[in-house]
């Protein structure tokens, strides 16, 4: 039997357990947490205020808000779409349906560019598929001698992204609508960057969780999950400097694969990172100098 909402008229306290109990009920792991999320949201309160003041009542509006959050993330949708944020790299970025939720993973690839490429130097560095704009605002952030080019298809997320970049004051950060790197014209750049699609059409993963919500433009790839990463790698010689990096995200099985396609081109210095999973998640290289 599914849990009772909270009576009318009911106490932060009251509406916080009920909160917690449905979506406990329901399977959430992170129930606790993710009830004083959308209480939170539903009441304006900061989360410290909810346990300070437990007896202080919640107003019908306030309840009827909770309500229909709680209902939207017990049919799944994600909590990041329901907050419109979500946190990567230290920076909270807004996110929608129309970008991909940041995943820890990515940080992987940021963490690869900013241990690969020179702090100090005014570097063009290229983030294509830039979704909500993380990796790019991420780079911005750290590097502010580099120059981001953050290159988006979807105009809602390219919006996303732009509004991610103004609240950030990031002012070393330009967004340009475009697909992949036809956006870069022939202005050649010190490095290409790029969480691609790379799931395949027939994954199962795709009809679980929060990828059910995600834009599928930026999930799957073809039947293989390799389409976006095949013409990226071949891109990458036309759109890169010579001794430019190349540094794609892609998926745990996919090392191998990505690996040949670069040793296709002009590319060496070949090289796959794991993820804090321990798994295969992201290659460099480098285009060989002439
Ligand atoms: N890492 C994501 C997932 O499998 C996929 C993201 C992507 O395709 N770029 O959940």
């Amino acid at each position: 039997m599914s849990r009772p909402a909270a009576p009318a008229n009911a106490s932060l306290g009251e509406c916080r357990r009920s909160a917690r109990q449905r979506l406990a009920a329901a399977g959430h792991p992170s129930a606790a947490l993710e009830a004083d999320l959308l209480l939170s949201l539903a009441t304006g309160l900061e989360r410290g205020q909810l346990f300070a003041w437990p007896e202080r009542a919640v107003t019908a509006t306030q309840q009827h808000r909770l309500e229909q959050l709680l209902a939207r993330r017990l049919a799944g949708e994600p909590i990041a779409y329901l907050l419109q944020q979500r946190e990567f790299w230290s920076l909270t970025l807004r996110v929608n349906r129309a970008t991909l939720i940041p995943r820890p993973e990515t940080e992987t690839l940021v963490e690869l560019a900013l241990r690969a490429l020179p702090a100090d130097r005014p570097l063009r560095v290229a983030d294509l598929g830039t979704g909500s704009g993380a990796i790019a605002a991420a780079l911005a952030h750290e590097r502010p001698q580099w120059f981001l080019i953050g290159i988006e298809r979807d105009p809602e997320a390219l919006a996303i992204a732009a509004s991610n970049a103004a609240r950030l004051r990031l002012d070393n950060l330009r967004l340009v609508r475009g697909h992949w790197s036809s956006a870069l014209g022939n202005a050649a750049v010190d490095a290409l960057i790029a969480n691609p699609p790379y799931v395949r059409a027939d994954d199962p993963h795709l009809r679980q969780g929060d990828l059910r919500f995600e834009p599928e433009a930026a999930l799957v790839a073809g039947a293989d999950g390799l389409m976006a990463l095949r013409a990226l790698i071949a891109d990458a010689p036309r759109c890169l400097k010579p001794g430019g990096l190349l540094a794609l995200e892609h998926g745990w099985e996919q090392g191998a694969q990505v690996r040949t396609l670069m040793r296709q081109q002009r590319l060496e210095a070949i090289e796959t990172l794991h993820d804090l999973a321990g798994q295969e998640r992201v290659t460099q290289a480098t285009l060989a100098v002439a």
